[in-house]
């Protein structure tokens, strides 16, 4: 009743904020801190999560290919790039 949000809806404005802070992160280097690749994150496992009677919940778990992208971590604390982001985030730091 007090909350008619279509959780769709908000779920998807969540995931588009966060990839906007990514890219922006990526593609502006905190000049002060410093950056190198640390470490590379082979995922084995995507976990999905939905919205059941307005909670988050766990709705599927599946194994992932061993050619999925592997992702990178910097030392000024972005993580979950891929192999292009990274590229670009180092990249970015020498301009
Ligand atoms: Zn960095």
């Amino acid at each position: 009743m007090s909350d008619d949000r279509d959780p769709e809806a908000t779920l998807r404005e969540w995931k588009e904020s966060m990839q906007a802070e990514h890219a922006e992160a990526i593609a502006n280097p905190d000049p002060d801190a410093d950056h190198a690749v640390e470490a590379v994150v082979q995922p084995s496992e995507r976990i999905r999560f939905g919205y059941e009677g307005g909670e988050l919940v766990e709705q599927e778990r599946e194994r992932i290919e061993a050619d999925e992208p592997e992702l990178f971590a910097c030392a000024c604390g972005v993580h979950g790039m891929t192999r292009k982001e990274a590229r670009e985030h180092l990249a970015a730091v020498r301009d």
